[in-house]
């Protein structure tokens, strides 16, 4: 299969916009921009279609997609039983990086929801996918446009190494604005309950949710038999192909742990300042160690990048569990497996 690549700054917008909804329509893969990450879409009503999907990405079938529509005006077309705060949350920040779990209609199928009763919901804030999606005129099921397990894709270039000859196309828009995923809150439970956090912060969900949780897992790995309350919480994930070690604490003692530690051959993510530190060894930059946006914006760029040499072990600094923060350290740590050192 030839993967088209749709330039939207250079091509005719109109022509290439109604050629991706046509992609959807007929029940082909296209990848999209969205502020967070690429997604791999795909139209959500079509059965076939979302499996197609998984196949792709080599997706658990347990593992269901999350719906993107271009406006909270769909919502009730897909989902039932709202509660007026999801209407509250999509009015303060849709589109954006929130996406939120409610009942479904029977209109989604089983494929989509891995037979749930609930679907995940969001609105990208992304122009071009948005009018795709009206001109498709059905929901897209997107996940994260990466192979399964793997870090997500920020970029269509990054997208085609994944996946070229394997989807009927790609929407290059640049590269994504936020970096990471969209932040799930389950709006089915009460209080409302964060399951996987992303590039809107559980601060900001507060101002309108004051009681607002996060789940544990987001935290910590899931012990022996303990079940998930989303389901892609059991799996090792965002992980380069190399064993990482994420350290934990201030920025200068993580970094003399790494320095003290670290053998020829092994590779560093660490804050721009320290990059001094580790001459000789194949080092990255997650951005300045006060500026969470460029963490977000660096960390998927950084961890696929290392596929690309030959290190055999990933030492990484890892920011502390707060506002955008919060997201960037749980794909670190998720990306090692849990191998963490606290010092
Ligand atoms: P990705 O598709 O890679 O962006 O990941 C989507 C995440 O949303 C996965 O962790 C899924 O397990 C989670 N998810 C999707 N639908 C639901 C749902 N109905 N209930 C709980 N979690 C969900
Ligand atoms: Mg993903």
């Amino acid at each position: 299969m030839n993967t088209i690549v749709y330039h939207i700054a250079n091509d005719e917008k109109e022509y290439v916009l109604e050629e991706a909804a046509e992609i959807i329509r007929s029940g082909g893969l296209l990848a999209i921009p969205t502020e967070t990450v690429y997604g791999l879409g795909a139209d959500a009503l079509n059965g076939k279609a979302v499996l197609k999907i998984f196949e792709a990405k080599g997706r658990p079938q347990d593992n269901p997609l999350l719906i993107h529509i271009p406006e909270a005006a769909w919502l009730e077309k897909y989902c039932e039983d709202i509660p007026p705060l999801a209407y509250r949350l999509a009015e303060e920040f849709w589109p954006g990086p929130l996406t939120m779990i409610l009942k479904s209609r029977a209109c989604i199928p089983s494929e989509t929801t891995c037979g749930l009763e609930t679907v995940g919901v969001r609105c990208p804030d992304n122009e071009v996918t948005a009018e795709i999606i009206r001109l498709a005129g059905v929901p897209v099921a997107a996940p994260s446009a990466n192979r399964s397990g793997h870090p997500s894709c920020t970029s269509a270039e990054q997208v085609m190494e994944d996946f070229a000859g394997r989807i009927e196309g790609i929407v290059d828009d640049g590269a994504c604005r936020v970096g990471v995923e969209s932040t799930i809150l389950d709006m089915t439970s009460t209080p409302p309950k964060l399951l996987r956090p992303g590039g809107l912060s559980l601060e900001d969900i507060r101002k309108v949710v004051p009681e607002a949780e996060a789940d544990e897992a987001v935290y910590r790995q899931l012990k022996e038999g303990e079940k998930p309350r989303a389901p892609g919480m059991k799996y090792r994930h965002y992980a380069p192909e190399a064993p990482m070690t994420a350290v934990l604490g201030g920025g200068l003692k993580t970094a003399d742990y790494i320095k003290k530690h670290i053998k020829a051959g092994e590779g560093v993510i660490c804050y721009e300042e320290y990059l001094d530190m580790f001459e000789g060894y194949e080092c990255r930059s997650l951005g300045r160690e006060g500026s969470p946006e460029e963490h977000a914006g660096k960390v998927f760029g950084v961890l696929r990048s290392f596929d690309k040499t030959a290190v055999t072990h990933i030492w990484t600094q890892c920011p502390r569990e707060e506002g955008l923060d919060l997201a960037v350290s749980n794909r670190l740590k998720k990306a090692a497996g849990f191998c963490l050192i606290n010092v």
